[in-house]
Parts: structure tokens; C-alpha cells; sequence
């Protein structure tokens, strides 16, 4: 019951790491505020954790919307009265071009999804987690937050962004009782690489040194450490969870 008496807020739990991320939540006893732009995947998580006890409402909500982020803190704060742990989680993949040919509206969609994202959530979570004395927000960066991926322009400099962004913030509320940091899984086998042939799959496994993609619940342990209480003193950090991938 690391989560007991906790609300906690996922982004784009319908799918992935989130839906890992929002059942290890639920497991470790919190309140849950699932939210995803596809509304029938986010509501059957909500389901799966509301059959697993949890209390839990589902709000559809594009990630790449202020009004959207605002209109979702809001939802969280009415139903649970207080909103103490936030995971900026939704994410894409976007086009994979290089840089010299790389579209422009893929490059916005991107950034407005992975970057801007990420910004209108904290615009809007601190806010609330202030007035609830403290909490914790988790952003999900990537491997590529710190280090180049050819044809992946836009997700490499969201990512980076992420970081930056998740240091900022994190000295800002550090007095404040709200810890703040990111996460850098490596590839990770969920339906963001489903665009990806199986050749291309191995070509990836091949930069793990572990020898496989990743799994979701591996990502989601990190998290549910990192939102709770046993990591009391880690804030302003980037913490990848990569098989290796880095230490090349
Ligand atoms: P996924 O595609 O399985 O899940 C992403 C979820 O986000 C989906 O449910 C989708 O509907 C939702 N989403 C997409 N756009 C949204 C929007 N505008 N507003 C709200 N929700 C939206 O992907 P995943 O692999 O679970 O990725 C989750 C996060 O982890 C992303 O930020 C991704 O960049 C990051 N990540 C993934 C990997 C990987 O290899 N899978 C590696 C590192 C980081």
C-alpha cells in the first residue's frame, strides 16, 4: 500500500507503459485519474482497475490541449479532492524521416504531443499540488532524451525537452514539497513499435545489451518508486530504464 490515501493522475493509460503505470498504482492502493485521447482503450483500463478495487474515473482528454490538461486536473480535483501524483505519460512516435526531409506537420504533432504535453500538465498539476502541501509528477522521457536516433528528429528533441523541463521544474517546487522527475525507458515492446517490421524489432533488441525490448511493468516498477515515498530525497533527475542501451 505504497500509494495509500493518494490520487494519481496517468496520461495515455489506455495503452502501453501507462496501462502498466495505472495498474501498479492501483496494486500499490491509489486513487486513479486515467486519462487518454482514445477514449474506448482508457475506459477498459478503468474498468481492469476498478475490478482490481481501485477507485478510478476515466477522462478523455488530448494531451496537446491546455484546456484539455486544465479541464483534467479539474476532474481530479472535484472527484477525489486533492491531486497528489501526476505521470506525463502520453506520447507518439511520429514520422521516421531524417532531419533534411522530415515532415512539418509531424514535427508539430510531435512536439505538441511529447513536449508541449508534458509542459500543460505541470502548467496545471502544480497548481493543484501545491494547494494539496506537496506531491510528485513523473514525465516520461526516453533513451532518446539524452542521445541522438537517426530519423527520429522531433521524438529527440521532445525528449530532450522533457528533461530539461522536468530539471526546471524540479528546482522551482523542490521547497515546495513536490519532487520531480523523468524517466528513460529504452525500447520498450508496446504498441508504439508496431509500425516497426520484425527485422526491424531485432535490429532494435540488438542495441540492449540485455538482449530484449523491454516490458512495460519494467518501466511502470521505476515509476511506482519514483511516486512514492521510498524515494523521498530523488528529485530533478533523469532515471533511464534501458537494458544497457546507454552504458555503450
Ligand atoms: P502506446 O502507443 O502503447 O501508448 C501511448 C498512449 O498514449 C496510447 O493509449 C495513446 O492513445 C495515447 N495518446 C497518444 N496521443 C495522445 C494525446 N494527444 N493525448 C492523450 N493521449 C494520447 O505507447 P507507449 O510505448 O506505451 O508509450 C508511452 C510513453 O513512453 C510515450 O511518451 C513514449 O514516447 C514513451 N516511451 C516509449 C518507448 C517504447 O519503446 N515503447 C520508449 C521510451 C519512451
Amino acid at each position: 500500500d505504497l500509494l495509500k490515501n493518494k490520487t494519481a493522475l496517468v496520461t495515455g493509460a489506455g495503452s502501453g507503459i501507462g496501462k502498466s503505470i495505472a495498474l501498479a498504482y492501483a496494486a500499490a492502493g491509489a486513487n486513479l485519474v486515467l486519462s487518454d485521447i482514445n477514449e474506448a482503450h482508457g475506459q477498459e483500463v478503468a474498468q481492469q482497475v476498478s475490478g482490481q478495487g481501485a477507485q478510478v474515473i476515466f477522462v478523455k482528454a488530448d494531451s496537446a490541449s491546455p484546456e484539455d490538461n486544465e479541464k483534467l486536473v479539474k476532474a481530479a480535483t472535484e472527484k477525489f479532492g486533492a491531486l497528489h501524483i501526476a505521470c506525463n505519460n502520453a506520447g507518439i512516435g511520429g514520422p521516421a524521416l531524417p532531419t533534411g526531409g522530415y515532415t512539418l506537420d509531424g514535427w508539430q504533432k510531435v512536439i505538441n504531443i511529447n513536449l508541449n504535453g508534458v509542459f500543460y500538465g505541470m502548467r496545471y498539476q502544480l497548481p493543484a499540488m501545491l494547494k494539496a502541501g506537496g506531491g510528485v509528477i513523473v514525465n516520461m522521457a526516453s533513451i532518446l532524451g539524452s542521445v541522438g536516433f537517426r530519423t527520429a528528429a522531433a521524438y529527440v528533441a521532445a525528449k530532450h525537452g522533457v528533461v530539461g523541463l522536468t530539471q526546471t521544474a524540479a528546482l522551482e517546487y523542490a521547497p515546495q514539497n513536490i519532487r520531480i522527475n523523468a524517466v528513460g525507458p529504452g525500447f520498450i515492446d508496446t504498441p508504439l513499435l508496431s509500425q516497426m517490421n520484425a527485422a526491424q524489432k531485432q535490429a532494435l533488441v540488438a542495441l540492449h545489451p540485455i538482449g530484449r525490448l523491454g516490458k512495460p511493468e519494467e518501466v511502470a516498477e521505476l515509476v511506482l518508486w519514483l511516486s512514492s515515498d521510498k524515494a523521498s530525497f530523488v528529485t530533478g533527475s533523469y532515471y533511464p530504464v534501458d537494458g544497457g542501451y546507454l552504458g555503450q
